[in-house]
């Protein structure tokens, strides 16, 4: 089967276009090594044919300076284990942004490989009041240009169907050099066809990317991880080359960029025609004088953010409600109808409160993604980090810090995905070991609850009020921490931030839903493994060693949940917990959410009543002198302590993957004992006040 890559700017319509090409035959997973999003997808071609079809990050140029950049140059050199050296590189390209979009097309020719011109978003040309010569573009580009509006899904026959039959290439470069570093280049090629027995057929590619390069260690790395080796002789004729370029003055680095722009200009003028000057703003323009205002911009995004959030902690629990009761109801049938055992109390506390107790957050997650996606589809997230940038900046990071940290409301596994667009990897460090402190939606079942206990005849704005408090903590705590490190162990100069603002468009539907059922998919996979298995190994942690003889608090106690909970009672009474707690701490380790059904298994095994209301158990809970466990100062420190600790095993190990071991270990480090220190700080200090 053939394999054709999707190549473009970001937002030129590379993933409408691969929706309408493969339709939902497609994959996503993440390149080895990297959190890079990886789309796969088949698509049927007019003739019955098949082909894979692959969505590569969308860049702007293949200078490798974030890792999309690497994975997408990587992907078209054929380097990326697992993923076919694609035989077609179909070039998405905004009509609108000809000039920016071409230099991206420039680069990719220099590969040799046949490319085909999406010319995308044909349909905004009217508006922006420019005409395009597409015939006279393709012959001065040496490549067919196919118009196209993939949101409307035209030209996407016309592509499939140059697909299918194929089509000559032969490309020649148009861009010239001055000719003393002409000269150069050509000496690189020479070299590179030595080492490489002219068997490369990237080597013009290549020698362009080395001339670009400042010193001689940034060419070796680059030799390096294009797999190639040079030989002592050849490395030092590079070194000679090298010299020889910098004598040339200090304009060389960039002459390859301006030889570029230079030749795509000259295409523009001769294809692009305004047809009227239209004098007036475009809509786009309006809108943003609004919204990238210093005071207007602001009041939009509290009130979408505040929408947002509404809609997540209001509409949702109808739904969450409905999951809730099957889960209840499923739980009663079991009981009905299975006789009592192991089997049965597995199924029951274990299982189905288990899963449930985190299926039940399906909804919210649905909602966070799906204004998320709407955000970006509609172009307004690009504002908004724009927005945030000047408030990040005094933190030490950017805008694009911000739409990571943003995900991380929901989830920190896409969150740290998200930082993949970071470029500094110094700030995406920062980024990733702060995005934990932005309140999950796992922890919101525990805050729900330690709310309730702590107060429950409040009125729902207080309620709502001291919820919204813990996520401000974790802000706060986030920023906080951010600033620190960037001071100390991850210095580094607050970045440029260059970001371009796409025009606003109609969302697609279409991508958003796809987008949301991804990640809820990935969501409920983790609910039916990891937290499945949790379920089961903490009921049985809690169940055994069984004795008959024992019930209640006392077999709990003496379980191998109730021995841990009980050998760590010591570290923790200074926070105000016992060792019940302790128990719930320690299933929550792996996963926040198992809080609430390991405190509902806890009290339910040590009550007599177990169908008893979980708050009502709270409220009687003592230590053995008669004093209340759960006291409103308790709840408020527990809750607390859930802002702050890193209890989540899939983001240490998405950190891991990420970053490495080693800074996965100190993000675990480093929260937990933040966690426990400002836990026990609140505590004390609240007992001092005498709460
Ligand atoms: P990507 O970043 O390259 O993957 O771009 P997307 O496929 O996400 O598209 C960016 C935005 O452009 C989305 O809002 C799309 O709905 C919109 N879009 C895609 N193709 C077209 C088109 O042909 N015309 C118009 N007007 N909008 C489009
Ligand atoms: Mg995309």
């Amino acid at each position: 089967m053939k394999t054709i890559a999707l190549a473009g700017n970001p937002n030129s319509g590379k993933t409408t276009l691969f929706n309408a090409l493969t339709r939902l035959r497609q994959k996503t997973g993440n390149y080895p090594g990297v959190t890079v999003e990886k789309k796969v997808g088949i698509c049927q071609l007019p003739g019955g044919g098949l082909t894979e079809v692959i969505d590569i990050p969308g860049t702007y140029s293949l200078s490798v300076r974030s890792p999309d950049e690497k994975i997408a140059r990587d992907v078209l050199l054929g380097l990326v284990p697992g993923t076919a050296r694609p035989d077609v590189v179909v070039c998405v390209v905004d009509a609108g942004n000809l000039e920016r979009n071409l230099y991206l097309v420039s680069q990719i020719q220099d590969l040799g490989m046949p490319v085909i011109i999406a010319l995308n978003m044909m349909d905004e040309l009217p508006a922006k009041n420019v005409s395009l010569d597409v015939t006279l573009l393709s012959t001065l580009l040496q490549v067919p240009v196919v118009p196209m509006v993939a949101l409307r899904e035209e030209g996407v026959g016309a592509l499939k169907s140059l697909l299918q039959d194929g089509f000559a290439y032969q490309y020649k470069r148009q861009w010239i050099l001055p000719a003393a570093i002409e000269e150069q280049l050509n000496e690189l090629i020479r070299l590179l066809k030595h080492e490489t027995g002219h068997h490369d057929e990237f080597i013009f590619f290549k020698a362009v990317t080395l001339i670009s390069q400042a010193t001689l260690e940034a060419n070796e790395a680059l030799l390096r991880e294009m797999g190639i080796v040079l030989s002592p002789a050849s490395l030092e004729e590079l070194k000679k080359t090298q010299e020889r370029l910098g004598l040339l003055g200090p304009h060389v680095r960039s002459a390859v960029i301006e030889a570029r722009y230079h030749w795509i200009k000259s295409v523009c003028v001769q294809t692009v025609k305004r047809l009227s000057d239209s004098g007036g703003q475009d809509l786009t323009q309006r809108i943003d004088r609004v919204v990238t205002h210093k005071a207007w911009g602001w009041l939009v995004f509290v009130g979408l953010m505040a929408l947002m959030f509404y809609t997540i902690f209001a509409i949702a629990t109808v739904p969450m409600d409905w999951i809730n009761a099957a889960f209840e109801w499923a739980g009663r049938w079991v009981s009905g109808h299975m006789p009592q055992g192991f089997l049965r109390d597995l199924i029951v506390h274990g299982i189905l409160a288990g899963v449930g107790g985190v299926i039940i957050f399906l909804p919210q997650i649905l909602i966070l993604f799906f204004f998320i996606g709407l955000l970006q589809d509609t172009g307004y997230m690009a504002r908004a980090a724009f927005l945030m940038d000047r408030l990040m900046n005094k933190v030490g990071l950017h805008g694009k810090s911000f739409i990571p940290l943003l995900s991380s409301f929901a989830c920190a596994i896409p969150g740290i995905m998200a930082t993949r667009t970071i470029e500094s990897p110094k700030d995406r460090l920062v980024t990733m070991l702060v995005a934990p402190l932005m309140s999950c939606s796992a922890r919101l079942p525990v805050y729900t609850l330690m709310i309730g206990v702590l107060i429950p005849a409040a009125n729902v704005w207080t309620k709502a009020l001291i919820m919204l408090s813990m996520y401000f903590l974790g802000i706060a705590g986030a920023f906080t921490m951010a600033l620190i490190f960037k001071k100390t162990i991850l210095k580094g100069r607050a970045p440029v931030f260059i970001m371009e603002l796409p025009p606003y468009r109609f969302p697609s539907w279409k991508t958003i839903l796809i987008q949301m059922l991804e990640r809820s998919a990935l969501f409920v996979k983790r609910a039916g493994t990891i937290i499945l298995a949790l379920s089961i190994v903490l009921w049985a942690l809690m169940t055994f060693p069984y004795d008959p003889h024992k019930g209640g608090t006392e077999a709990l106690k003496s379980s191998y949940a109730g021995q841990m909970g009980t050998a760590l009672e010591p570290a923790i009474k200074p926070l105000g917990f016992d060792w019940r707690i302790g128990i719930g701490l320690i299933g929550s380790f792996a996963a926040r959410e198992v809080f609430v059904s390991t405190m509902n298994i806890v009290f339910n095994l040590s009550q007599d009543t177990p169908a008893e209301n979980l708050r009502a158990a709270f409220a009687r809970a003592s230590w053995p002198d008669g004093k209340p466990l759960f006291t409103p100062l308790v709840c408020l420190v527990l809750m607390v302590f859930y802002v702050f600790a890193l209890q989540c095993l899939s983001t240490v190990g998405i950190m891991w993957r990420e970053a490495g071991g080693a800074w996965a270990a100190f993000a675990l480090f480093y929260l937990t004992g933040l966690a426990y220190v400002i836990a026990l700080l609140v505590y004390q200090a609240g007992r001092l006040l005498g709460f």
